[in-house]
């Protein structure tokens, strides 16, 4: 980490909820500065109050206990079960009959399951997990596609302490096998096939090239999403789903664990470097979710909520099964992709169902600009009244179309930044309480002490890129990389003695609104400049021509590194030598003479990871002309790689 960033983007537009909104959302501007003051002023009794609003079979004894950093403990002696919480604690009261999962898969199958019914299944689940003899600490692996079943083996896995390790479906059998021999995992849960794109993937012939190597593993459970699937069963080793649940009991008495008993391991995205397995633990994590989850989307007993990511990425975890079912909330679950089979599938589920809040990622958004606006206009959005962003930072302008072209105008949107490793939500508008800027997460939740600080610590001036760092622990923090403590300490604890270090970039400016630039080994390094790749990108995006757009920096003599821009086009827009120079020109126009453009490719697409994320690490080998020798296991696909690579040579 060297000098500080320069910040060149310059966004002031903001928009104020609508009174309509703000008279109806949970908390109130007053609200919001209430709960802030209190959280700095006392932490402690700040989380301990909002965690009595959870269910807990023994109270704790300490709130917190920070003996050990950066190993944290929360909530201390108390004994509590995450899906108890979920499920059981809604039972007695008016919501056993609400929908908690309305599911559709790809091919148009549908099923709705209310908690009393997610309940059952769940507990059966659990008696047929205990049968298979997994006790509390043993490690699962879920592979599984967007089905109720891998909901169902989340909170089954949860209920009995044992500790799951969702894989997403799209994963290949070597990062099965990696993943299932890292964790030590003992069973795992998968399906035939999951629907994706019309195709069937086949998930436990994937399982079975991975149990070849995966020694730990004694058993596999498999799940029957489609008829007629010539699966091989291993004899001794695999049951089928069904049968497993034809003879066990459904009365299954959720386990009392402690605060801090592990309740899943889940691996990161691997956009920087090989994925690591954050540990997260019961009561604090449980707590994050449940709340970040209330408060950020303003969750209403009416509302059909949809988050649109897999439940293997974080964003799963906490925003379609934990956080959401511990409010007994109605979860809206697709199995398939956004364009199947049509490219309105988003738009159509969402008429269908009256969906009142939409969650997705920057990546998906950009892909529905790239389709065009006929899609969504096409369908009747009028049921939405608060859209969310996760995953990456969101363009200005991909905001403003999600903003008029989704949101017709009149729903707030939370543009919510966090990480695995923090487990819940840290920085996000509440809707009801704050005006949005495009591009900008807002300000940390109250609770979490978010800052950016320049490489000494100290806090930066307004206006100037730093280092994005929490200054407090929270309850829902990780609590180490699961067999590598030292990892941990080496990832997260080293640049700054007792702060969190987030690895990502980001600047405040005069309202104290936070600017993530995007990640720390992303920046370029122009003249003695340390500019943010997503601000070049942002400016990019904004040309009328451009769908997507990744920079890289690339070595040079004279500058340090010049500016390489990977671009893709709307559809039926021609790349021409002409409109490279127009790109370039406009990104000097937009942002300044620093950030010119050297080199303007275009390309059909961007290498990503598995969750949607641009891996600009793999293009800085490709601007460079040198042979990658980084992580690929989670690209997405490879052959977009070889493309780029062949056009390199061509
Ligand atoms: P790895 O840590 O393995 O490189 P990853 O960081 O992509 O992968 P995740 O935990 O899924 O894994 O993603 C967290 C990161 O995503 C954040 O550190 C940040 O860079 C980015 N991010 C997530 N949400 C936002 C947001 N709203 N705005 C800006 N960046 C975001
Ligand atoms: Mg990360």
């Amino acid at each position: 980490m060297s000098v500080n960033i320069t910040s060149v983007l310059n966004e002031t537009r903001r928009f104020e909820p609508p009174a309509g909104f703000v008279a109806a959302a949970a908390i109130s501007a007053a609200e919001r500065d209430r709960l802030a003051a209190w959280a700095e002023k006392d932490p402690e009794g700040f989380w301990a109050h909002h965690a009595e609003s959870l269910h807990w079979f023994k109270k704790w004894d300490a709130v917190f206990d920070g003996s050990n950093p950066p190993f944290f403990k929360w909530f201390v002696g108390g004994t509590t079960n995450v899906s108890y919480n979920c499920l059981d604690r809604h039972l007695a009261g008016p919501h056993r009959n609400k929908a908690a999962i309305i599911w559709e898969g790809e091919p148009g199958d549908t099923r709705t399951l209310t908690y009393q019914q997610l309940h059952y299944q769940v507990c059966k689940f659990a008696n047929g997990l205990k049968q298979l003899g997994v006790a509390k600490g043993d490690r699962v692996t879920i592979y599984m596609p967007m089905t109720p079943e891998a909901v169902i083996a989340m909170l089954a896995c949860a209920r009995i302490g044992a500790v799951h390790s969702v894989i997403f479906g799209g994963f290949s059998a070597e990062a099965v096998a990696d993943r299932n021999n890292d964790a030590g995992a003992k069973l795992v849960i998968t399906s035939d096939i999951g629907w994706r794109r019309g195709n069937a993937v086949h998930l436990k012939q994937n399982v079975d090239e991975a149990l070849k190597k995966s020694p730990t593993v004694k058993n596999c459970v498999v799940f029957q999403r489609a008829r007629n699937t010539s699966v091989h069963m291993h004899p001794g080793r695999d049951v089928w789903w069904h049968d497993l649940m034809s003879d066990v009991s459904a009365d299954c008495p959720a386990e009392e664990l402690d605060s801090e008993h592990p309740l899943f391991i889940l691996y990161t995205s691997g956009s920087t470097g090989k994925p690591k397995g954050v540990l997260h633990t019961t009561g604090g994590y449980l707590l994050g979710a449940a709340l970040t989850h209330k408060w950020v989307f303003d969750i209403k007993d009416e509302d059909v909520y949809w988050c649109t990511a897999d439940v293997g990425w974080i964003t799963g975890h906490t925003y379609i099964a934990y956080g959401p079912l511990a409010n007994a909330a109605t979860v809206m679950m697709y199995e398939g992709a956004p364009n199947h089979p049509r490219e309105d599938r988003f738009w159509e589920i969402i008429e269908k169902y009256r969906v009142t809040i939409l969650y997705t990622a920057p990546t998906a958004i950009r892909a529905f600009i790239k389709w065009g606006d006929q899609h969504p206009k096409g369908r009747d959005l009028s049921s939405l009244r608060l859209l969310g962003s996760v995953g990456e930072p969101i363009n200005p302008e991909a905001w403003m179309w999600y903003h008029e072209v989704i949101g017709g105008g009149r729903c707030p949107i939370v543009d919510t930044w966090w990480q695995t490793e923090t487990g819940s939500i840290m920085i996000s508008p509440l809707p009801g309480a704050m005006f949005t800027k495009p591009g900008s997460a807002t300000k940390p939740l109250p609770g979490i002490a978010a800052v950016v600080v320049d490489k000494e610590g100290n806090p930066v001036p307004a206006n100037q890129g730093g280092f994005l760092v929490v200054k407090r622990p929270w309850p829902s923090m990780m609590r180490t990389i699961y067999g590598d403590d030292e990892r941990f300490k080496a990832t997260y604890w080293s640049n700054y003695p007792g702060i969190y270090f987030t690895a990502d970039g980001a600047r405040q400016d005069d309202d104290g609104y936070i600017w993530v630039m995007g990640r720390v080994d992303d920046v370029l390094n122009v003249s003695g400049h340390r500019l943010s790749t997503m601000e070049v990108e942002s400016a990019l995006v904004n040309h009328p021509k451009v769908a997507e757009a990744a920079v890289v920096g690339r070595p040079d003599e004279i500058k340090g590194e010049g500016i390489c821009c990977f671009v893709t086009l709307k559809q039926g827009v021609p790349a021409s030598d002409g409109l490279k120079d127009e790109l370039k020109k406009h990104v000097t126009k937009e942002i300044g003479a620093l950030a010119r453009p050297d080199d303007v490719r275009f390309t059909d697409a961007l290498p990503k990871t598995r969750s949607g994320k641009i891996m600009r690490r793999l293009l800085r080998d490709i601007a460079a002309g040198r042979e990658g020798k980084g992580d690929t296991t989670t690209l997405e696909d490879y052959s977009i790689l070889a493309k780029l690579r062949e056009q390199d040579e061509g």
